[in-house]
């Protein structure tokens, strides 16, 4: 078990954060995280999209990586940007890897203070895991034959962090062509197929953490004096709803639906857009 405070004195300049997206999100989702938390942590952050965005690149400069995948929702297509990913950050020499959604809000400071507990020197997968018990997958075996695999595996929409030494060992795996060809031989999404190698191939084990969240779960349930703890938040449409955390402002539901920039004012005061205290 990844344990003990090895990591304490971690610096947020060790950490590479991945963002996945799409054109059609290029203004709507990034421009809101761009706003906000990535305003705070842009020497860090990568984001891999599939068609090029002058604006965009006129943002991010040489963080943002135009992949060749595919503009699709498709397994092989999110694998692609995956693999992208995962070999941004074994080239960048840093020590953890963290991937989100564009639809996630990230606290920088809370993922340093969980981070901080482990080493980037031990094996360590850390994120909160999709299903209250492992998945059932089959491999493709090379003869064709099958065989029946269980393992654990962290939401992608919920943002998950692995540790170099993990992610050196899970490289003959998720490198290159790699993660595509071992995700077709699951037949499952790339979140899966992460935790595939780290449990099946590796016999890593995934540490669950309940500060990473995404919208399958309720997000409104969690009270404001947590809000601020958490390492990852979401927003997006559930049941015909918007499922979004509770948040009484500083700004109205109609101008921030997602509330990612009311809270990123209460964590960021100082921020220029925000609204000043009253003060006498
Ligand atoms: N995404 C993508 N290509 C697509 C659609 C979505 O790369 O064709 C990305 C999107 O930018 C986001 C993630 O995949 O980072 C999940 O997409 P979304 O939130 O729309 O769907 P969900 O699976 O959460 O319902
Ligand atoms: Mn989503």
């Amino acid at each position: 078990i990844p344990h003990a405070t090895a990591g304490k004195g971690l610096l947020l300049e060790e950490l590479f954060i991945a963002i996945k997206t799409t054109k059609k999100f290029h203004q709507s989702r990034m421009g809101l995280l761009l706003l906000t938390w990535i305003s705070r942590v842009k020497e860090q952050t990568y984001v891999f999209t599939d068609k090029d965005d002058d604006e965009l690149q006129g943002k991010l400069g040489n963080h943002v990586v135009f992949t060749n995948c595919s503009v699709e929702h498709s397994h092989p297509a999110l694998s692609c940007k995956m693999a992208a990913e995962f070999d941004a950050f074994l080239a960048s020499g840093l020590s953890w890897f963290c991937h989100v959604d564009d639809d996630n809000y990230l606290n920088p400071h809370a993922l340093l203070e969980l981070l901080s507990s482990y080493s980037s020197d031990q094996d360590v997968y850390i994120g909160k895991p999709s299903l209250n018990r492992p998945i059932h997958a089959s491999e493709t075996l090379p003869n064709n034959q099958t065989k029946s695999v269980y393992f654990w595996f962290a939401t992608g929409g919920a943002g998950f962090c692995i540790s170099r030494k993990l992610a050196t060992k899970m490289a003959p795996w998720a490198s290159g062509s790699n993660f595509l060809i071992t995700s077709e031989h699951i037949r499952l999404p790339d979140d899966c197929t992460v935790g595939y190698i780290i449990e099946c191939k590796l016999g890593g084990r995934l540490v669950a953490s309940n500060l990473f969240h995404s919208h399958l779960e309720n997000l409104q349930l969690m009270r404001r004096d947590q809000l601020t703890k958490q390492v990852t938040l979401s927003y997006g449409i559930f049941e015909k709803k918007l499922n979004a955390i509770k948040l009484a402002g500083p700004f109205s539901q109609h101008d921030d639906p997602s509330r990612f920039r009311s809270l990123h004012c209460i964590l960021y005061p100082d921020t220029s857009w925000c609204p000043r205290p009253v003060t006498q």
